[in-house]
């Protein structure tokens, strides 16, 4: 997607080896004229699915996927992250290791909001070594619906994230891959 990747190249630093900051567009301030078009790619791409419901995870997915769930026109549900191992109620969860903050949370969905009827669309802002998508699938798999496709904003294709999935047969799909970032310096794939 071409005006992501302008917007990046414009926009997007890189702090250390291996995490790009977004902030000012995706991360923290938001451009909605270009997460509207991030929304509208995604249905372009997953328009034939029948997606019923969107899934994201807490925080930075939420605003993506809103706004593709305006496109959808379907519910878009968010994982949360809980810090405490003591998870109560009825819900679906999983253990997902954090890339930018190096520490273990679970994710949580309510098994209210998932059924098996549910053809789902994961939805998220980066992928990087793949965890936190694996445990969104992870809670698709428990809850029985069928995962239809995962769409990623940023892949950093330098990391092994879209080979574990592609092994795994997910219907993969990234708006702008980086294929390096070595000393700041950004190359698209
Ligand atoms: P993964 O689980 O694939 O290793 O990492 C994906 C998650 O980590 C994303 O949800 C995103 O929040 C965060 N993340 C991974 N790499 C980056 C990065 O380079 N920049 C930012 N801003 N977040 C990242």
């Amino acid at each position: 997607m071409e005006l992501l990747k302008q917007r990046i190249l414009k926009s997007g630093h890189v702090s250390s080896d291996n995490v790009l900051k977004v902030d000012s567009f995706l991360n923290h301030q938001l451009d909605i004229a270009l997460l509207s078009e991030i929304g509208k790619e995604f249905h372009r791409i997953f328009a034939s699915d029948n997606i019923t419901k969107i899934l994201t995870v807490e925080a930075s997915g939420i605003a993506i996927a809103s706004m593709a769930g305006m496109y959808f026109n379907v519910p878009v549900v968010f994982a949360k992250k809980n810090q405490s191992k003591n998870i109560e109620g009825d819900v679906f969860s999983s253990s997902v290791q954090s890339f930018t903050h190096g520490r273990k949370y679970d994710i949580i969905v309510s098994k209210k909001f998932l059924s098996p009827d549910d053809r789902i669309l994961i939805l998220d802002d980066f992928l990087a070594r793949g965890n936190a998508m694996l445990g969104l699938i992870d809670i698709v798999e428990q809850s029985g619906a069928k995962l239809c496709g995962a769409g990623i904003v940023i892949e950093k294709g330098f990391q092994d994230g879209a080979d574990l999935l592609k092994k795994k047969n997910v219907n993969l799909h990234s708006l702008a891959i980086i294929k390096s970032m070595e000393n700041g310096k950004l190359v698209f794939g």
